[in-house]
């Protein structure tokens, strides 16, 4: 580390920017979220800095003269003079201030870096001046990490502090923060209920003792495999958890973003059939919740399509474990988003069905007739494996030989493949390319003047 990072404090202390154009404005935006007073010294101000001098939050001088750096802990010098900011720099030393001269890193004491205010919580990134675009890129991933309204519970539990020292012994007060912080105070203060929030707090202080947590179950999405294409609550939930449970399908990547002491449990579903069966996963995630645990169910795409999450469901609420979905981005979705082409068309599908290929064993094969209806999109899921079954049931049930099929293998993965192909060619199509599960087929069965329309386009 060729620089320390640390925290000045800024309540009567002075920042004095040189300069007046837009380097000079970006620093002030920056100082003007702190207590500092301002001086800006330039002799013209852009309309930014004029305002902020009007509005009585800056003073002005148009040169610096004796006495502008006195009490200056910071200094940002910007006049694109060389020479000039160098005896500025050299004037500012004299009077103690540290000294960033913008675009000349050479000649800096200190780098501003990327900053994420969640005041009183400020995350500061800093490359050492190396590499800025890198710093900005880490400060909007964490920027999407951090609740927006984390800055204003932390000043609560700031306004808190002393009465839980009073309250608490040094461990007890420890178990008391991490409550805080992990537990449903903060998760009331996010939903936006402060009120209870801090209510929820001043109980626990009031009985001395952080309430027991029970344990918890979270049905929640993985997507289709790639990471980004997790939703911000799912990674909140996957960083929260004790123990996660996934499928075969869930992606490593994703796992990856899990809290990295949690356990994981591979329960190793198939599609159509799993090794683990269905009675043991809900017993043991039910089992792992009552010891107090929280417990992540980690499903591909959405978990309320074809994710077995009724039963889980089921089985956490005659237990009375608090159980919750945290949805995701469903195969078709992601099918949809990879082909370039939505998944309802106007005038040509007005409605899409989910459906599953795939069966329990014994039941009767779907009725493809009323699903199958002109101005449909048929997404149909766990379908490879019959697709020369389903390709004859559909065609039986009216469905054109010649509708195109779009199939979509891994989307969203870099091992993702695409096919079209016309209905009646499917199975082998399938075969040719190679393409097995899991896999999504999606049936257009456009509405007939519509089909005519792409006939002629084609
Ligand atoms: N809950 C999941 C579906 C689980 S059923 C979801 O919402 O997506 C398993 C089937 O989903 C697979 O057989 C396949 O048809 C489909 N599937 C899951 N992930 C997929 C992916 N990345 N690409 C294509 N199909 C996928």
């Amino acid at each position: 580390m060729k620089t320390f990072p640390m925290f000045l404090k800024m309540a009567g202390r002075r920042v004095v920017i040189c300069g007046g154009g837009a380097e000079a404005a970006r620093k002030a935006r920056l100082v003007l979220k702190t207590e500092a007073e301002i001086l800006l010294v330039a002799p013209e101000l852009d309309p930014e800095l004029a305002g902020l001098v009007a509005s009585g939050r800056a003073r002005h001088v148009p040169a610096a003269g004796p006495g502008t750096f006195d009490n200056c802990i910071l200094t940002f010098i910007a006049t694109g003079d060389e020479a000039e900011e160098e005896a500025l720099a050299a004037q500012a030393h004299a009077a103690g201030a540290v000294v960033n001269i913008v675009d000349r890193p050479g000649l800096c004491d200190a780098f501003t870096p990327s900053i994420v205010d969640r005041d009183p919580v400020v995350v500061a990134i800093g490359t050492e001046g190396a590499a800025p675009v890198l710093g900005r890129a880490i400060r909007t991933e964490v920027e999407t990490m951090l609740d927006p309204r984390l800055g204003a519970f932390a000043a609560l539990a700031g306004r808190l502090r002393e009465a839980v020292a009073g309250a608490f012994e040094p461990v007890q007060r420890r178990r008391f923060w991490e409550w805080a912080f992990n537990g449903p105070a903060f998760a009331e203060h996010r939903a936006g209920r402060e009120r209870a929030a801090a209510d929820m707090l001043k109980a626990a202080i009031a009985a001395g003792a952080a309430p027991a947590e029970g344990g918890r179950i979270a049905l929640v999405g993985a997507g289709p495999g790639a990471r980004d294409l997790l939703t911000l609550r799912a990674v909140r939930h996957l960083q929260e958890a004790d123990v996660i449970f996934y499928d075969r399908l869930v992606d490593p990547e994703v796992l990856e973003l899990a809290r990295r002491d949690a356990d994981r449990v591979f329960v190793g579903k198939e599609v159509g059939a799993s090794s683990w069966p269905q009675a043991k996963i809900d017993a043991l995630i039910v089992a792992e919740a009552r010891k107090g645990r929280r417990v992540v169910r980690l499903k591909s795409g959405d978990p309320s399509v074809f994710g077995r999450a009724r039963e889980e469901l089921d089985a956490a609420r005659a237990a009375g474990v608090p159980v919750e979905i945290v949805p995701g981005i469903t195969a078709a979705s992601a099918a949809a988003a990879s082909l370039g082409r939505p998944l309802t068309e106007r005038g040509e599908s007005d409605a899409c069905v989910l459906v599953t290929g795939a069966c329990r064993p014994g039941d009767p094969a779907p009725d493809w007739a009323p699903l199958a209806r002109a101005g449909t999109t048929l997404c149909i899921y766990m379908g490879v494996a019959r697709a020369p079954q389903i390709a004859a049931e559909l065609r039986a049930a009216g469905v054109p030989g010649a509708t195109p099929v779009e199939v979509v293998a891994e989307a969203s993965t870099v091992r993702e493949k695409r096919l079209v192909t016309p209905l009646e060619d499917l199975p082998q199509a399938l075969q040719r390319e190679g393409i097995g599960n899991p896999a999504i087929l999606l049936v257009r069965h456009g509405k007939p003047a519509a089909a005519a329309g792409l006939t002629t386009v084609a």
